[in-house]
């Protein structure tokens, strides 16, 4: 085992043990109704929560690199389906954010890192010919504003999106928390 699962195994025992969780005892159904669509950055793990009053149990949160929706039939957009006609969900927040590792990233660098560390150029090639676009796979995007406009008509745009569901988009200032209505 490595020794950072050490440390978080030993801290979770305590923690268990302690009675802490009972501070964050919830329901699966978001209490605010709500959705957020936004980026993994390290930066906004505590403080997008913090700087948009958000509790445990508030909200459904979804993160990945960028905040972005890489695919209409991803896993992004079902967690979207899920929150909605499962969990409650009526409004959706894309909060994307300033300073993003994704902004202006192309697939090249990325690509080449894989060369480094092992990866066959062979693998690539075979990835390619079965029709996968790795490019565009692997490409952030330009400017955050755009993206966020982009994904925002994207869920709304969704065929099996229910007409009613509010779709807003937000730019979230990555120390600061100030937020910004893009659309
Ligand atoms: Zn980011």
């Amino acid at each position: 085992m490595t020794e950072k699962l050490d440390q978080i195994l030993a801290f979770n025992r305590e923690f268990v043990a302690s009675g802490e969780y009972k501070k964050y005892l919830s329901t699966k159904f978001p209490y605010k109704k709500l959705a957020i669509l936004s980026c993994m950055d390290t930066r906004l793990t505590a403080l997008l929560p913090a700087a948009l009053n958000l509790k445990n149990g508030d909200v459904k949160i979804i993160k990945n690199a960028g905040g972005m929706i890489s695919h209409p039939y991803g896993s992004v957009m079902r967690s979207l389906m899920v929150a909605i006609y499962e969990l409650g969900v009526e409004e959706i927040l894309v909060i994307g954010h300033y300073d993003c590792g994704m902004q202006g990233k192309d697939s090249g660098g990325i690509i080449a890192k894989m060369l480094q560390r092992g990866i066959e150029p062979q693998t690539l090639e075979i990835i390619r010919a079965c029709g996968i676009d790795l490019d565009a796979w692997l490409s952030g995007f330009g400017d955050v504003e755009t993206s966020v406009r982009q994904s925002v008509e994207l869920i709304k745009g969704h065929p099996l999106m229910p007409r009613d569901i509010e779709v807003r988009g937000l730019i979230i200032h990555p120390e600061s928390g100030e937020l910004t209505v893009v659309v």
